[in-house]
């Protein structure tokens, strides 16, 4: 990609909406959008969409990322962690799971942050990052905590998996969770939909960005999910959820919470969606979409 010319990148990853945004005066929400039209071939194909590519920063006594963000975001992404760091260092950089929108920029961080950590299932990422000394490769299992000092980050395994060594975390304080893959949701290309959240839209516009869920590659239509659900309502039941944060998503709070959460689930239990929907009319994975 660092061979690709400048404005071709910056067309497929864009940066609109008013990111990074301090959500929170400890959540920092940092990223962009895959955007369709960026994409060789398909500047012509309507709608043009978005799907989010988001990372977060939680500024706890210490900081941890939530994800690296997506590889072809690091030109602005960088700038992004530094006006949300305020000078501070990053501590920790959760990995998720090893695909490039989650985890792409982990070598990048770790250069520019020479003290911070990885921590998640690290089995095997000495193999993508040998330049990583290794006593920087956390590794954490279900359960597992890590202590920022006012709040703990529980790791989870995750319910619905892109990969064997997907987990999921949990802010303890904020009872926030970065659930990797699940609650990602594709928008229409517009300018007011990528920086902002469902509680700040209007009804209309809260109910359209939730009709295209982008969803782990688990075979959600191929397995019974009434399992997976009951799992994901008992772990809440452990976890309770205030925030939702993914790699895909604004993060999602306050009125519209549980009513998101509940179509989602419902979804799954009855008619799941097939990988990506990107395209109206086209229920195909989106070969612009860079989830994965
Ligand atoms: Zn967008
Ligand atoms: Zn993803």
């Amino acid at each position: 990609m660092p061979d690709l010319p400048k404005d071709v990148i910056q067309k497929a990853y864009v940066v609109r909406g008013g990111l990074p945004r301090l959500v929170l005066p400890d959540l920092a929400w940092v990223g962009g959008c895959s955007n369709s039209a960026g994409w060789p071939g398909r500047a012509n194909v309507k709608p043009v969409t978005h799907e989010p590519c988001m990372a977060y920063v939680v500024l706890g006594q210490k900081t941890i990322m939530f994800d690296t963000g997506h590889y072809g975001l690091w030109y602005s992404l960088e700038g992004q962690l530094e006006a949300m760091l305020q000078g501070r260092p990053l501590d920790y950089v959760f990995v998720s799971h090893q695909e490039i929108p989650h985890t792409g920029n982990l070598g990048r961080l770790l250069a520019k942050y020479p003290r911070a950590k990885a921590v998640g299932d690290v089995r095997d990422y000495h193999l993508f990052h040998p330049e990583i000394a290794l006593d920087r490769l956390v590794m954490m299992q279900h359960g597992d905590r890590l202590d920022l000092g006012d709040r703990e980050i529980v790791f989870l395994d995750a319910i619905w998996k892109d990969l064997s060594g997907t987990l999921w975390a949990y802010d303890t304080k904020r009872r926030l969770i970065f659930s990797a893959d699940m609650f990602g949701y594709i928008h229409l290309a517009d300018d007011h939909v990528c920086g902002t959240m469902l509680h700040e839209m209007d009804e209309a516009l809260a109910a359209k960005s939730l009709e295209r869920p982008a969803l782990p590659f688990t075979g959600m239509r191929q397995r019974d999910q009434g399992a997976r659900v009951a799992a994901f309502r008992r772990l809440m039941a452990q976890f309770p959820v205030e925030i939702v944060t993914s790699g895909h998503t604004a993060p999602i709070m306050g009125p519209r919470l549980q009513p998101a959460i509940e179509q989602l689930l419902h979804a799954l239990e009855t008619s799941p969606p097939r990988f990506l929907q990107s395209d109206a009319g086209d229920h195909g994975r989106d070969p612009g979409a860079t989830h994965g």
